[in-house]
């Protein structure tokens, strides 16, 4: 670690100093949302000022077609009303205000909605009020608070930011990667042995070569457990967007601040901590609960089958030269496949009524392990 201990450094390591070692999951979660120094709780961590860009903040199209998906899900379900129009982790309210304009067109769908944001930072809240206003909105702190009934729930970079723990292959067995403390008193990784995990992932990991590590996101796979028990039950759809893989092995935990990536433990509560997506662990614990999963699909493909050069280019007849070359510049970033683009790393995984075919942007040959 260098440089002065941030005010959530000193205080995680005399809480280690005194209680032993924090599982990573812990340590996340006190860095995103410890109530005086969380990165949730005290900064604007969005757009140009803030650490990092996400796809709504770069452009109104990505939570429109995001909204239309939304429409074209709540017609397949027979236009019930009302119903629950949910997102997780709204952020600066930006995707939802986008979303709930372009669905407009659908007749019937805004006066059905009943529109519930799932939000943690009551700082953030604030921020979604504002982006909002002219909406009737409730907030609710978990995804299981939301009210009974017919959901439709969105849900962009949200699992990232839930905390991971990490499990390591060891000739001895599997260890589970801690936060404590090295000789200088500095915070510090190290492996408590002796882990167990459930079977499965036990399996999986003990099937690797020594030093493999397994990260497993338990709140993130309980949002997937329980949105895949409600389908079924209420009837709806969901759509998570975020990068990460389908399955796989190794260390993600990112830190990001001004943009640039930082070593996760140098500025506790001053940088962004993420992990990659785990979409296939989403995907089995919604369908271990009868819901039906689709993808994942990279974010270029999601969105051009929702249409993106079809709405960039109604948008860029009105523009100027310059706003219409920002625009295609936009629509590149969100779908490309090159370096900067968000096409590939970036992925749509959508839970839903096991009687729903193929959601929108995705294609029947795209469900998660074949048919139920
Ligand atoms: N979806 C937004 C913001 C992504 S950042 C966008 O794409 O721009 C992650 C969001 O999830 C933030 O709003 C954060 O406060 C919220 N969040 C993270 N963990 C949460 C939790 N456990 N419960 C509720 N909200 C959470």
């Amino acid at each position: 670690m260098s440089g002065t201990p941030t005010p959530l450094a000193s205080a995680l390591a005399a809480r280690i100093a005194a209680d032993g070692p924090l599982t990573v999951a812990d340590f996340m979660a006190e860095c995103l949302f410890h109530p005086r120094h969380g990165y949730y709780s005290t900064r604007e961590p969005f757009g140009r000022a803030g650490d990092f860009v996400t796809a709504p903040e770069i452009s109104q199209m990505f939570g429109e077609l995001l909204g239309l998906w939304a429409a074209d899900a709540w017609m397949r379900l027979g236009a019930p009303s009302p119903f629950v129009f949910a997102e997780l982790g709204p952020g600066r309210g930006t995707l939802m205000a986008d979303a709930l304009r372009a669905a407009r067109v659908v007749p019937g769908f805004l006066d059905a909605a009943r529109l519930v944001l799932v939000e943690a930072s009551p700082r953030l809240r604030d921020v979604q009020r504002a982006a909002l206003a002219g909406h009737r909105i409730e907030w609710a702190d978990r995804v299981e608070d939301l009210p009974a009934g017919p959901l439709i729930l969105l849900a962009n970079e949200f699992i990232d930011a839930l905390p991971v723990r990490q499990f390591v292959r060891t000739p001895e067995g599997i260890a589970e990667r801690m936060v404590g403390l090295d000789a200088e008193g500095a915070l510090a990784f190290g492996l408590r042995p002796g882990a167990r995990l459930d079977a499965a992932d036990e399996h999986r990991l003990l099937a690797t070569p020594a030093g493999a590590l397994l990260e497993i996101c338990p709140l993130g796979r309980s949002v997937a457990a329980h949105v895949g028990a409600r389908l079924p039950r209420d009837g709806g759809a969901a759509l998570f967007v975020d990068y990460g893989h389908a399955g796989g092995f190794g260390d993600t935990l990112q830190a990001l601040r001004a943009h640039a990536y930082d070593d996760p433990l140098a500025h506790p509560g001053e940088a962004d901590l993420t992990a990659h997506v785990d979409f296939a662990a989403l995907a089995a614990a919604a369908r271990a609960n009868g819901g039906r999963a689709f993808g994942p699909v990279g974010q270029g493909e999601l969105l051009g089958r929702l249409g993106l050069e079809a709405r960039a280019g109604r948008l860029k007849r009105d523009a100027s030269p310059e706003a219409a070359a920002a625009i295609d510049a936009a629509a590149l970033r969100l779908a490309g496949t090159h370096e900067q683009g968000m096409g590939t790393l970036f992925k749509a995984l959508a839970l839903v009524h096991p009687h729903l075919g193929a959601p929108a942007g995705f294609a029947p040959e795209d469900e998660f392990g074949g048919s139920a």
